[in-house]
């Protein structure tokens, strides 16, 4: 799915265009462009972390930022004020979250699964943008497709982390847990209007068809690719 704007392209991939996890390293820039689904940033620089489902991030303020080379970096988001930078996460399961703000231009691209979400990673994104002037009620959140309430089952220990518990729900005696409305709330407690929260790309990859999932598929070990550049 691809949302386009004058000010910023994003494109949530699917299992058609997917990778085996890191096995893009080593590919130079001019590689990667011509492959899916990258070629349709082709001509911008790809920036990829090594992911650690940690709570830090990379920024990207100058041109020599963004030519690394993939997975050169540990981190788990991105955030850029630079107009033609292709920010890139790598997921099955785990949730991608964009977030833009097209009044001061800035652009923060978050790989949150549960680790990283209930360590702060969206506050740390959003604090980063803040930082670069960003307002809260000029940013719009998008969450990409991510294993949701309907099929990830978690046991009592996992339920037990959190603090806050309404992104669980229980159906005969079975915990769920919806790592996105969860991260929805961080958003909405850091200022974030619900009517800048865009859920419609948001399917559950476990059970809808076409995407990659840790969860479903195991091993295979394949990565969907979220994508997102201001222009
Ligand atoms: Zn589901």
């Amino acid at each position: 799915m691809k949302i386009l704007k004058k000010e910023y392209s994003i494109l949530f991939g699917d299992q058609s265009a997917s990778y085996v996890k890191h096995s893009l390293k080593g590919c130079t820039q001019k590689e990667l462009s011509s492959k899916p689904p990258f070629s349709d940033f082709a001509g911008m620089p790809l920036v990829f972390l090594n992911q650690v489902h940690g709570t830090k991030g990379y920024c990207i303020d100058t041109p020599a930022a963004a030519q690394i080379a993939p997975y050169a970096f540990d981190g788990d988001y991105m955030v850029t004020t630079l107009l033609g930078v292709a920010l890139v996460v790598e997921t099955a399961d785990c949730v991608p979250l964009v977030l833009l703000d097209s009044v001061k231009m800035v652009a923060a691209l978050v790989h949150a699964g549960w680790r990283g979400a209930i360590g702060g990673i969206v506050t740390n994104a959003l604090h980063d943008m803040f930082m670069r002037g960003s307002a809260p009620e000029d940013i719009q959140a998008f969450c990409g497709p991510a294993a949701r309430g309907c099929c990830y089952e978690v046991g009592k220990d996992f339920k037990q982390l959190f603090r806050e518990t309404s992104a669980f729900i229980v159906r005969d005696g079975r915990i769920f847990f919806d790592n996105v409305s969860y991260i929805t709330g961080q958003l909405e407690t850091m200022g974030i209007g619900k009517h800048h929260i865009f859920l419609n790309n948001a399917a559950c990859t476990i059970c809808s068809e076409g995407y990659c999932s840790y969860r479903r598929q195991g091993s295979l070990q394949l990565r969907q690719m979220t994508i997102v550049a201001l222009k």
